[in-house]
């Protein structure tokens, strides 16, 4: 481990947000030394904590304008009166296609962002190595050695991806705006049902009427979606991240669906499920760029490419041949 890696390391474990920071920066980087450096300080600081956080790592999805950033900064802020430390990563799905609209968007959560117990890093996808699962999982991972005990992340932006982020969080929360059936309407059947909580925000002025039908029709049709997770029936909600209508009862259902899966032991297996299948698709990654990176297979491509011109060689046949010459002995 370089001086510097180990300066980031005692700067995490003491709660320093600019070395939280660097580290951030560090897995994100590209470069093979600073990957390899990103892999050493986590796994010393898996080590130094010694188990499986208790923190909750909460996940927030739903349609652009529905709230999401209003609410987060409000629960934020309430969570930090009662002495937690929170961090939110932004993620934006679709930023490898946008090229990274959310990073340049200081104006979000304003206030969370002055307070010194909480921590805001958007999380660039564009170029992340593994998926954005993994790459957030090892984003939070810091976020907790850090001090944080509550991550929230938030999916911004469309798409299946918004799924993806269940598989790096603890418990999903889906938000959606008051809309008649219209609302239900746009929301695919994938993120309802990986939704442990439905809110149905601006359940205020002359939106709250709006609202109540909006939330029955969620609670109708929350009854025919394929349940997740034994031990929990996920609810629908009405709140107001404006006026702060119900915020106490939202709070109240995710410290409990915390509390139940932390002692039914849910939790720990959701988490080490995860890390499971991380560790498959870090696998795959890490053996790809092995073998990309190394020019000893140009001849064998080469070889190979040249009996293709020939059309004497299928391509499945072909990857098969190379796949043959990958040396296995090291297992
Ligand atoms: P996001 O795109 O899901 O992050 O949504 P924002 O938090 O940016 O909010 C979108 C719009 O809805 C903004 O104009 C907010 O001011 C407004 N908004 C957010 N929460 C509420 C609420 O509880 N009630 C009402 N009436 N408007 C809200």
């Amino acid at each position: 481990m370089l001086a510097t890696t180990r300066t980031l390391l005692e700067g995490i474990k003491s709660h320093k947000r600019e070395c939280l920071a660097r580290a951030i920066t560090l897995i994100e980087s590209s470069n093979r030394e600073h990957q390899h450096q990103a892999t050493l300080l986590l796994q010393q600081l898996a080590q130094h904590q010694g188990g499986h956080a208790k923190s909750l790592r909460l996940g927030i999805a739903g349609p652009p304008g529905a709230g999401k950033s209003t609410f987060i900064e409000q629960l934020g802020l309430r969570l930090i009166k009662k002495d937690h430390r929170v961090a939110v990563i932004p993620v934006d799905p679709s930023s490898h296609i946008s090229g990274g609209s959310i990073l340049g968007d200081k104006t979000r959560m304003e206030q969370l962002t002055r307070s010194s117990n909480s921590y805001i890093r958007a999380s660039p996808t564009r170029g992340v190595l593994g998926g954005i699962a993994e790459h957030t999982s090892d984003v939070i991972s810091l976020c907790e050695s850090a001090g944080y005990d509550v991550v929230v992340v938030e999916s911004v932006g469309l798409g299946q991806s918004e799924v993806d982020i269940d598989s790096a969080v603890d418990m999903l929360l889906l938000l959606v705006p008051p809309g008649g059936g219209d609302s239900l309407q746009a929301t695919k059947k994938g993120i309802m049902e990986a939704a442990d909580l439905v809110l149905v925000n601006k359940a205020d002025g002359d939106l709250l009427n709006s609202a109540k039908h909006t939330k029955a029709d969620y609670a109708g049709a929350m009854q025919f979606v394929r349940r997740k997770n034994i031990n929990w029936q996920p609810k629908v909600l009405m709140m107001s991240a404006y006026t702060g209508f119900n915020l106490d009862k939202v709070e109240e259902e995710i410290f409990g669906f915390h509390k139940l899966m932390l002692d039914n032991g849910s939790l720990i297996e959701k988490r080490t499920t995860q890390s499971k299948q991380w560790t498959l698709g870090q696998f795959r990654r890490l053996l790809t760029e092995t073998v990309e990176s190394d020019n000893k297979w140009d001849p064998h491509v080469q070889e190979l490419f040249e009996e293709i011109d020939r059309g004497r060689m299928t391509p499945r046949a072909a990857a098969s041949r190379l796949l043959g010459k990958l040396d296995l002995k090291v297992l």
